[in-house]
């Protein structure tokens, strides 16, 4: 029986990674599933690809989650999964170099983002009175990141902000859940700028999973497998959590003492 027949469900940042990973998911497990993302050839390439529908849209811009709430005034599922590191652009994130232009523009994709996106599912869902807002974390906003401070920054208000948003749909009586996934190192189109193609791609990859537990990269697959259960009947009475899915890293293994 799929897990997810006939619920409508819109994913952000669906084109590639993780947001096509669980967009292809919740279509497997019988979803009508709407992608959106703001680079519309490979959304359209991926919506030709998997049989989602497509629509282009800024996470960031007011104006675009109102034009989806004008063509999709109801869903069942919204995943905020869009965002992006900023280490993409050039220029420094750290917390004494950093521009305020910098700062804001992670934040604007992160945290406005994601904003109106709870935003926009409380409003279609709440006649139904029932739904699941998915928000894409990072074990990043749980930890300090020195060299990406506006991403941990963000993504740690994304957190938060989830907690708020499950504990007022509560307070109205509504059975919309809302909860955070917080991703270890998945291994997605993000990491590219840090791997690089040269001949030490697979040396720096070893490097960056060398205090995960499991000692590896996780799968998009493995983010989306999560998001499945937390869209689906089966997590009724999750809400207001937050899921790390790190391969074990924040379970302490690198900070015990005498631990490697
Ligand atoms: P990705 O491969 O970079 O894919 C992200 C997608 O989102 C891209 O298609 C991107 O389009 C799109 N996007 C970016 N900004 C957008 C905006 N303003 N509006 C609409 N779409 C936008 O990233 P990923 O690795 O799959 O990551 C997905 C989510 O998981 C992110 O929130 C990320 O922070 C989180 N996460 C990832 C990891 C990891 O290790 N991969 C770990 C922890 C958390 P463009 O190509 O135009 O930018």
């Amino acid at each position: 029986m799929p897990r997810l027949e006939g619920r409508a469900c819109i994913v952000t940042g669906a084109a590639r990674g993780i947001g096509r990973a669980i967009a292809e998911a919740f279509g497997a497990e019988g979803a009508t599933v709407v992608a959106v993302d703001r680079d519309e050839p490979a959304g359209q390439t991926m919506a030709a690809e998997t049989g989602c529908r497509f629509l282009a849209l800024d996470v960031a811009s007011e104006a675009d989650w109102e034009r989806l709430a004008a063509e999709f005034p109801a869903c069942d599922v919204v995943v905020n999964n869009a965002g992006i590191t900023g280490l993409e652009t050039s220029g420094p994130q750290d917390p004494e170099h950093a521009t305020l232009e910098a700062w804001r523009a992670v934040h604007a994709v992160n945290l406005d983002g994601t904003f109106l996106g709870c935003r926009y599912a409380i409003g279609a869902m709440k006649a139904k009175g029932e739904g699941s807002i998915i928000n894409i974390s990072s074990r990043s906003g749980l930890i300090g990141v020195p060299g990406a401070a506006a991403y941990a920054s963000s993504k740690a208000g994304v957190r938060n902000h989830t907690k708020s948003v499950a504990l007022y749909c509560a307070q109205q009586g509504w059975a919309i859940r809302c909860n955070s996934i917080h991703p270890g190192a998945i291994l997605t189109p993000m990491w590219e700028p840090m791997l690089g193609s040269g001949p030490d791609r697979a040396e720096r990859m070893a490097a960056l999973v060398a205090d995960t537990p499991l000692r590896r990269f996780g799968r998009p697959e493995e983010v989306a497998a999560l998001a499945v259960l937390l869209a689906s009947d089966e997590a009724t009475y999750l809400t207001g959590a937050e899921l790390s899915l790190d391969g074990g890293l924040l379970a302490g293994s690198a900070a015990a003492p005498g631990a490697r």
